[in-house]
């Protein structure tokens, strides 16, 4: 693998100018193409002619895939306050020592989950409409915010289930929750239940 410094020249093609061009290489601050997130001062070869980044030499990738992991973005909700409630209750019943804070772990569990499962989508629809009906939302019912930070890995479970459910992320959440409730509160089976305590042990 060839190591470039800043300063040396490539070609590349550039689908901007549309043809092969000379690029230099110069630490930028690159924004992921998917707008979420920014690697900071990474070596990368960009276009003589336009000056667009557009070659990302193998020895760049690494700080890539770290830039990756730490942009941590946030989810975020403003829901009825029975939804936090249930939440809650079901933290204190995986673990009386646990913090709010777990409540991230669970929902990200159940998020993972439904996101690797083939029949994830139909599931949580299913789980929304018993939600609703569950807890019908009339108007001046109390509200709260859940805020959490989540990494991108996290934010991508997401953005998938709101595609194959053409879910929003608050409907999501709510189903999310629901499903939470019958299998932790309601129906608890015990193997369900020992991983989720083992998780809460290992999550500081
Ligand atoms: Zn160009």
């Amino acid at each position: 693998m060839k190591i470039f410094e800043a300063g040396e020249h490539s070609k590349a093609y550039c689908r901007d100018c549309r043809k092969m061009v000379r690029t230099t290489f110069a630490r930028r601050d690159v924004p992921f193409k998917d707008g979420r997130g920014i690697a900071r001062n990474v070596l990368v070869g960009v276009c003589d002619e336009c000056d667009r980044a557009i070659e990302v030499p193998p020895q760049t990738t690494p700080a890539l895939a770290r830039a990756r992991k730490a942009a941590t973005q946030a989810i975020e909700a403003n829901l009825p306050a029975s939804y936090i409630d249930v939440l809650d209750c079901a933290v204190l019943r995986i673990d009386g020592q646990a913090s709010t804070d777990f409540r991230r772990a669970l929902l990200t569990y159940f998020v993972h989950k439904a996101a690797i499962d083939a029949r994830g989508g139909t599931l949580l629809l299913m789980s929304y409409r018993k939600a609703i009906e569950r807890f019908p939302e009339e108007r001046g019912i109390a509200r709260r915010r859940l805020s959490m930070k989540v990494p991108p890995r996290v934010t991508e479970d997401f953005r998938r289930l709101e595609d194959s459910t053409a879910l929003n992320t608050t409907e999501l959440l709510k189903s999310v929750v629901f499903l939470i409730q019958v299998r932790v509160l309601d129906d608890p089976r015990p193997r369900l239940m020992e991983e989720l305590r083992a998780l809460s042990a290992i999550w500081a």
